[in-house]
């Protein structure tokens, strides 16, 4: 059984559909990226998962179960965690506990080992205003394991923190997908790459792709031709052909054509940098990157 089955979600704000028709599945174990640009509906899934927000339409089940039975067995960081600033580290964990119902035994067992796994053991009695952004992530990522949950929901963990903030808390998911179920929402490709072993890309409340790294690239990957000559901004909009040339982008010195068949785009390519007269530098046939895949499935 799926550990989480979503089937036919959908959220309307008024008459706009904001998400639309979702069916997708996470598996016990799976670090799953749902990513996708800024008011794509990401939080907006993640809201529902969490029965936050109610759906307009669908069925989300968790183990089989609808949300009542299954809350208690998923953690969450919200995109912008508050706290109580006057709240020491472990204050907060204490609090958050009690209201998790957890008895005064089991979190004196628990509070020590999770500050440890999530690298604040040195400052649980430091008051949380003194924490830097990562810190405070951290935090939340602690108080969302206080008790112990099955899959460990995030909506955007590492936007907003620094570079060295950022790379921290990558290196902690790392280590934490190996031990719970991870969903968190990204607007940033990497992330998903460097942790995920499924991603799901969301594109105007609709899912674009939903499936493994290696299916992502196997299923969408197109032909690119890379010419290289300069002044591209001036020859590049004449390799437009309407059956042989699906897009072009164009830098100062080079352009990549998406072709939709290799040996047609080949020959058509070949004879306009022939007829156009073009100094050329390079002409490679390459594969799209990931994130050449992700910007078209995403771009309007
Ligand atoms: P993301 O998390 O991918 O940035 P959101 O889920 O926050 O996207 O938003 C998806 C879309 O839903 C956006 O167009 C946003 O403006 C809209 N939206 C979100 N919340 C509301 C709301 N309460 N009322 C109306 N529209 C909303």
């Amino acid at each position: 059984m799926n550990m989480l089955q979503v089937t036919d979600l959908q959220k309307d704000y008024a008459e706009h559909r904001i998400i639309k028709h979702l069916d997708f599945m996470i598996q016990e174990g799976d670090c799953v990226a749902l990513l996708g640009p800024n008011g794509s509906g990401k939080t907006t899934i993640i809201k529902m998962l969490l029965n936050i927000i109610k759906p307009t339409g669908g069925q989300i089940r968790f183990w089989g179960q609808c949300h009542d039975q299954y809350l208690h067995r998923i953690g969450y960081l919200p995109q912008h965690p508050t706290f109580y600033p006057w709240m020491t580290g472990i204050e907060l964990l204490t609090f958050m506990a009690g209201l998790s119902g957890i008895d005064k035994h089991a979190l004196d067992q628990r509070i020590n080992p999770l500050m440890e796994r999530v690298g604040l053991s040195k400052d649980g009695h430091k008051r949380i205003s003194t924490y830097s952004g990562g810190m405070k992530q951290r935090l939340g990522i602690a108080q969302a394991l206080i008790h112990q949950p099955q899959l460990l929901i995030m909506d955007e963990p590492v936007s907003a923190l620094d570079p060295l903030g950022r790379r921290d808390l990558l290196e902690l998911l790392k280590t934490l997908k190996q031990e719970t179920t991870i969903l968190f929402s990204t607007h940033v490709l990497h992330d998903a790459e460097e942790l995920c072993n499924q991603i799901m890309i969301l594109k105007e409340g609709d899912l674009q792709f939903s499936g493994s790294m290696e299916e992502i690239l196997l299923q969408n990957q197109q032909p690119i031709f890379v010419i290289q000559a300069p002044m591209a901004k001036e020859w590049a909009p004449r390799l437009v052909h309407p059956d042989i040339v699906d897009s072009i982008t164009q830098t100062e010195s080079m352009a990549k054509v998406h072709v939709k068949n290799i040996e047609q785009g080949r020959i058509w390519l070949l004879e306009r940098i022939h007829c156009l007269q073009l100094p050329l530098k390079k002409f490679e046939l390459v594969q799209e990157s990931l994130e050449e895949i992700f910007v078209r499935m995403v771009k309007s």
